[in-house]
């Protein structure tokens, strides 16, 4: 670790640091997760495998309505072994959402298989399906087929499902539903996460609800499960002795994490009717400001799990106050706010990917802002969010 920059880094923070701080999103145990985690001491069964494993996987196929989940040890992890069931190598073509976070695509990289990034629409910030059929034709056209489609449904907003899965469906595409940010979202009354063939959810820290870390990949092809959870604990053979046909992984999710996760499933839908008030707590105190848009639903199809409240700011609309103006004036009072996620076609480990689109992703990366939007957020940290606001606005 480069030392001296860790200690810039911390005087600059020191002002901050007299101010309690507060996230971009934390934790928040329900309190039936310790029943659990003590069961697993009490039976001894502290091991990738064990009775919470089990029933979390229950847990999450109940509520998805998919048939088969597995648990695994984090979201990252699930993408992965979807890729390689799927069957996607070197010098395959993987079609990903550009705006999304990195772990959507590096396990395209894991695969030496060659991501082709499409933009965003304006609607739900998620893949344009104007854009999505650009690629697949051109891709097609130069006789590199794509393998599979990753969409994402970004901060809980479901992306524009049927006009995706059509396009999926006439050039016989598979989908690899990236739901990690959507736990408790819907589309139609439909779980995210259930629509492709197979779908991807996080229980990382700062997700709706958490593991502390873990993720689960969900299908209704009981057999690629089956199969996920075999490449998930080392690939191990039907024998004796450690006989290997194939090359396995450590990614299976831990019998004491899965107690949380199963304790975290008992309060998910209260998480999520918490996120989503909290925005309409922001949309209220944001209606007297001109220049600041929040990410709508659409209309009724969509049902957002409002994982994080996010906002764009338009500096020709506000006097110059950009989102930039107002995370650093946040960042001194140790209030945790983040650009929106940075599309992956203009990140340095992805240069040279193809990428199609107009500039729509990259233009609300510029003007947009992920407010704190923790479950466990209390009236005093909202005043101190809209006292600051109103000071940078002037009001
Ligand atoms: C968090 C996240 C992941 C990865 O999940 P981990 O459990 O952190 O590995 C993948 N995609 C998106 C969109 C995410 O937000």
């Amino acid at each position: 670790m480069n030392v001296s920059l860790t200690k810039t880094a911390k005087t600059e923070n020191v002002e901050a640091q007299k101010y309690p701080k507060l996230y971009l999103s934390s934790p928040h145990m329900g309190g039936g997760e310790q029943k659990y985690i003590t069961e697993a001491f009490a039976t001894n069964w502290v091991a990738p495998l064990g009775p919470n494993v089990n029933n979390f996987e229950k847990d999450l196929e109940k509520f998805t309505g998919v048939q088969h989940a597995a648990a695994l040890s984090s979201g990252t992890a699930a993408i992965h072994l979807a890729l390689i069931l799927m069957g996607i190598n070197q010098g395959d073509y993987v079609i990903c959402q550009s705006m999304t976070f990195s772990a959507s695509a590096n396990p395209i990289l894991y695969q030496k298989a060659n991501p082709v990034f499409v933009d965003s629409e304006r609607d739900t910030w998620n893949m344009c399906p104007n854009a999505l059929e650009d690629a697949v034709k051109k891709l097609i056209s130069e006789n590199k087929k794509p393998k599979a489609i990753i969409p994402v449904h970004l901060y809980g907003m479901p992306a524009k499902l049927d006009e995706i899965i059509s396009i999926a469906q006439k050039y016989e595409i598979d989908i690899l539903e990236d739901a990690a940010e959507a736990l408790g979202s819907s589309y139609k009354g439909k779980p995210c996460g259930s629509f492709g063939r197979f779908g991807v959810l996080s229980f990382n820290g700062n997700k709706i609800i958490t593991t502390s870390g873990g993720g689960a990949l969900i299908s209704n092809d009981g057999d690629a499960i089956q199969k996920a959870r075999f490449l998930s604990t080392q690939a191990r053979d039907n024998a004796p002795h450690y006989q290997h046909s194939h090359i396995g992984y450590n990614y299976r999710l831990s019998n004491i994490l899965a107690g949380i996760g199963r304790g975290q499933m008992e309060v998910l839908t209260e998480r999520v009717n918490a996120r989503r008030k909290n925005f309409e707590r922001y949309k209220d105190f944001f209606k007297s400001f001109s220049g600041v848009t929040l990410l709508e639903e659409p209309d009724n199809d969509f049902y957002s799990n409002r994982w994080l409240t996010t906002i764009l700011i338009n500096p020709d609309e506000t006097g110059g106050i950009s989102r930039e103006t107002l995370r650093t004036e946040f960042e001194k009072v140790n209030i945790e706010a983040r650009p929106l996620w940075k599309p992956m076609h203009l990140q340095p480990i992805f240069e040279g990917a193809e990428y199609f689109g107009s500039g729509v992703s990259e233009d609300i990366f510029n003007k947009g802002l992920c407010l704190p939007s923790g479950s466990n957020m209390t009236e005093e940290e909202f005043e101190r969010i809209f006292n600051k606001i109103n000071e940078v606005f002037g009001k």
